[in-house]
């Protein structure tokens, strides 16, 4: 009985697992942080609970409204092969091609991250604290999920290819194994993007390009191992869980040759730019003496509401793991 309760509620655990993880997300604004001019570092740093915390916000949000889900991937083979020139990177010559009832059902991240950028620079312009935060921490759940191969891929969870749990093994299990005590944070310094439209379409070409890899990566280390090998019952966040197993998982990383420490490195550098860029464009406001430094009670609700839906638990729209 106590054993099958265990396995309910890792299953539980195991089945809650999201974009690039909770704690990926987390640890990429974590780290943008230090990336930043001293000026920057003093709104950033005192907030960096914050910037952590809210990291998440776009995956919760997921649980709330149907139409957040595009803003997270984009199945760029859906129009074509690589480079795949048939999709225009103008948002509008895009529009008038396929229309854009057909690019929200392929995802559209690329574009969703100039829009927060529009935003966090309109909110530095404002000197709205809050806003400048609430954008900076979500316009870095976007740029980090465009880093990800399997968000720029139709077979987004392996489910064409009988290798479904290989999302969460890739941008979540394998981070959370190694990503501490293996991974190098020292990254340098934010730098300034001239083209963010380029830049990020660049980065979500390198992960349509990096998606085959991941994929036939995993087909060939599971041949080199027996299958009873490739699971395990391991502990994640205190609790007996089955999963990849350890194992299972070095042999993974090594053949990726380091390609998920590689992308997460480069989203760290990417979510830092990004803010920075941003404040650039804002005419670089000083971040002190800001307005709007706290919530309405509307602004509170909106929170409450957001935990809310994602504890009951449903992703409304297209769900990472299915
Ligand atoms: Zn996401």
């Amino acid at each position: 009985m106590k054993k099958g309760m265990l396995c309910f509620a890792g299953l539980l655990l195991y089945l809650q697992v999201h974009c690039w993880g909770f704690y990926m997300h987390e640890q990429i604004n974590y780290h943008a942080v230090f990336l930043l001019p001293p000026q920057m570092m003093l709104l950033y740093k005192e907030n960096i609970g914050y910037l952590t915390e809210h990291a998440v916000d776009p995956d919760k949000r997921r649980y709330a409204v149907a139409s957040e889900g595009a803003h997270h991937f984009m199945d760029i083979d859906h129009y074509g092969v690589y480079p795949f020139h048939d999709l225009p990177h103008n948002y509008k010559a895009a529009v008038e091609k396929f229309s854009a009832d057909t690019l929200l059902a392929y995802g559209i991240v690329p574009w969703w991250v100039q829009t927060m950028l529009g935003r966090l620079t309109k909110a530095f312009r404002d000197k709205d604290r809050h806003f400048i935060l609430k954008y900076s921490a979500e316009i870095g759940h976007y740029i980090a999920d465009a880093h990800v191969p399997l968000h720029a891929c139709s077979n987004h969870n392996g489910q064409l290819t009988n290798q479904q749990g290989i999302h969460a093994f890739w941008e979540s299990r394998i981070p959370e194994l190694f990503a501490e005590q293996k991974w190098d944070f020292f990254i340098g310094k934010a730098v300034y993007i001239p083209d963010p439209g380029a830049f990020i379409w660049s980065r979500l070409l390198e992960s349509a390009a990096a998606a085959d890899t991941v994929l036939r990566c995993e087909r060939e280390v599971s041949f080199r191992m027996r299958a009873d090998q490739k699971y395990a019952f391991e502990d994640r966040k205190g609790l007996l869980v089955r999963q990849y197993s350890t194992a299972y998982a070095t042999l993974y990383n090594n053949a990726l040759n380091n390609m998920i420490e590689r992308r997460m490195r480069q989203s760290i550098l990417a979510v830092a730019s990004f803010w920075y860029t941003a404040w650039v464009n804002a005419g670089q406001p000083p971040l002190d003496h800001l307005t709007h430094d706290s919530l309405t009670l509307e602004e509170k609700q909106e929170y409450q509401t957001l935990n809310l839906e994602w504890k009951k638990g449903k992703v409304q729209g297209r769900d990472c793991e299915e």
